[in-house]
């Protein structure tokens, strides 16, 4: 199995690297999002275990030691806060490849964790999922595979940040469920003061349909006087994968 796979083209992140700490062969998660691109089959798993030996990973990785990236980045075919050995995970991975910074996709379902902020904490950069204002929105859209109010979520991403020295980024995933809920969600995120907000719509292969960049743009304007990366006007650097078949499993071409 393979736990290293990209570089890929990210309009968030640049040239990417990709780490999949869990790397298992469906998709493995705590939520079960309507937008999900990772296919329908989904093992539900709200428990943290061991999926990737630390010593496995650190062999892998001397293979991309010479990689061009601007990011090695923990995400993949599951909620990469799964992982029990995170923090050893990132270890391995700055001991191996310490001239790029290394971000994390979390879809922050067990931020309240006092485990997982800390396994949070050795990351440079924590992109955080947020996609509702309030609790009917956010069981339609995410789905949860155990019960988890929003208030949770935000008290919890509140705290965490508080002492996160690196950079703490929202990630806001928008559809036709939630985009009237586009100043409640900024608030949200106001409250959280991030570097950077990052707003989405599903433009990869998946059950539901994007929103229009019209739309989009106007979703922006909620956020004014934030540090806003919209999908639609970012472009992502060309990229050429190591490993084209690992890739493609986890990072489906756009639409
Ligand atoms: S959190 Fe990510 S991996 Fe999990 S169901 Fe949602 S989109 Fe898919």
């Amino acid at each position: 199995m393979r736990y290293v796979y990209g570089p890929v083209p990210s309009w968030r992140l640049g040239k990417s690297l990709g780490v999949d700490p869990v790397s298992t062969p469906i998709r493995t998660c705590s939520f079960d999002c309507v937008y999900c691109q990772l296919g329908p089959a989904i093992e539900p798993l709200t428990e943290r275990q061991v999926f990737v030996e630390a010593n496995d990973l650190d062999f892998q990785l001397k293979e991309f030691k010479d990689v061009q990236a601007d990011t090695v980045t923990f995400s993949g075919m599951a909620e990469p806060t799964l992982a029990l050995n995170l923090a050893k995970l990132v270890k391995v991975t700055k001991r191996n490849l310490p001239h790029i910074p290394v971000a994390i996709l979390t879809n922050s379902s067990l931020i309240s964790r006092k485990d997982v902020q800390n396994d949070l904490s050795f990351f440079d950069i924590v992109i955080a999922k947020l996609d509702a204002s309030n609790d009917e929105t956010f069981t339609r859209m995410n789905r949860p595979r155990f019960p988890i109010t929003i208030n949770e979520i935000v008290e919890s991403l509140g705290v965490f940040k508080e002492h996160f020295p690196g950079s703490f980024r929202i990630q806001m995933m928008f559809l036709k469920e939630n985009q009237h809920l586009a100043k409640e969600m900024a608030a949200l995120a106001r409250s959280l003061s991030p570097d950077l907000v990052y707003l989405n719509t599903p433009l990869r292969p998946c059950e539901v349909t994007p929103l229009s960049k019209e739309t989009m743009n106007d979703i922006a304007t909620a956020f004014e006087g934030m540090k806003v990366s919209n999908v639609y006007n970012t472009l992502p650097p060309a990229v050429d994968p190591v490993n084209h078949r690992e890739t493609l499993r986890r990072r489906p071409p756009k639409k």
